[in-house]
């Protein structure tokens, strides 16, 4: 089928206790792998990819890729652009075919997120496509957005409340202690925070950082309402690892076939295995 918008995909998740997948792409294999991974797994999916990823492949490469991969399956895909700061490449991803933008205002004060955020809505609901905003910071590295820890900041639940009415906003990414890029040691995530939000924002939740949570934190995480789970670092760990020992073994290697696909077969097992943590197995059928 061809691409869909996110926002019901992510509802649907929400309101049944299981979580969506967006994972990362950065080439055409990984996208390849990742749709692999839906298909056979009966699974709904998001392919994300930042802002770095369209300056380097092209929207509408990504687009096109995207939505060949999605003609030729049949659980539900949507595309997504990740943490994306500014209008001119929202406009852009929007004309080549994504399906779902996030509009990244968190570094500007609440005002101002509000002002952006309703500004992306108003043109998303025109062509029925999801936006997702974010509140509070996320910590980490994701792309050029540089959050240190010490800067990190966490969501408030009223001001989540306040922002979803003030904007119409379908999707929301509250800040609750996770980070991009490998955690050292243990994520601090703030469950109660995460439930106090759930309890006053019905829209599904966003899940940052997913790279390396333990299990039994997602499980809880999905739960409470956290309706989409963004994994980017861990995937391209493996998909990179899987190519380095190709090399490893032998380093003469010329041909990009030979270690695209064992890094595409990792890959998909890892995809396989976040589906199997989101609870999004066999869900295809939710969207018959
Ligand atoms: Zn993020």
């Amino acid at each position: 089928m061809t691409l869909v918008s996110s926002t019901p995909l992510l509802q649907t998740a929400r309101a049944n206790g299981y979580c969506i997948g967006a994972f990362n792409v950065h080439t055409l294999e990984m996208l390849q792998a990742v749709v692999e991974a839906a298909e056979e797994t009966e699974s709904p999916l998001i392919i994300q990819s930042t802002v770095g990823t369209v300056k380097h492949l092209g929207a509408d490469y990504i687009a096109a890729a995207a939505e060949v991969a999605s003609r030729n399956v049949k659980v539900p895909i949507a595309l997504h652009l990740d943490h994306c700061m500014d209008l001119s490449t929202i406009v852009q991803c929007i004309r080549a075919g994504y399906t779902s933008v996030m509009i990244d205002a968190s570094h500007s004060p609440f005002e101002e997120n509000v002002r952006q955020t309703k500004q992306v809505v108003e043109l998303a609901k025109a062509i029925g496509i999801n936006v997702e905003a974010e509140l509070g910071k996320v910590g980490g590295v994701e792309d050029d957005i540089v959050v240190a820890d010490n800067e990190a900041l966490m969501a408030d639940p009223d001001e989540c409340a306040k922002f979803v009415e003030l904007t119409g906003v379908p999707t929301l990414a509250p800040a609750i202690g996770t980070a991009h890029g490998i955690y050292k040691g243990e994520p601090k995530i703030d469950f109660d925070r995460i439930a106090k939000i759930a309890a006053k924002v019905s829209v599904p939740l966003v899940l940052h950082g997913g790279s390396g949570i333990p299990e039994e934190q997602v499980r809880k995480c999905v739960a409470l309402g956290m309706a989409k789970m963004n994994v980017a670092t861990e995937l391209r760990i493996v998909f990179s690892d899987a190519i380095k020992e190709v090399f490893a073994a032998n380093p003469e290697e010329n041909d990009p076939r030979k270690y695209m696909i064992p890094a595409k077969r990792a890959l998909k097992e890892a995809a396989i295995e976040k589906m199997r943590l989101c609870g999004s197995i066999g869900r295809a059928k939710d969207f018959r």
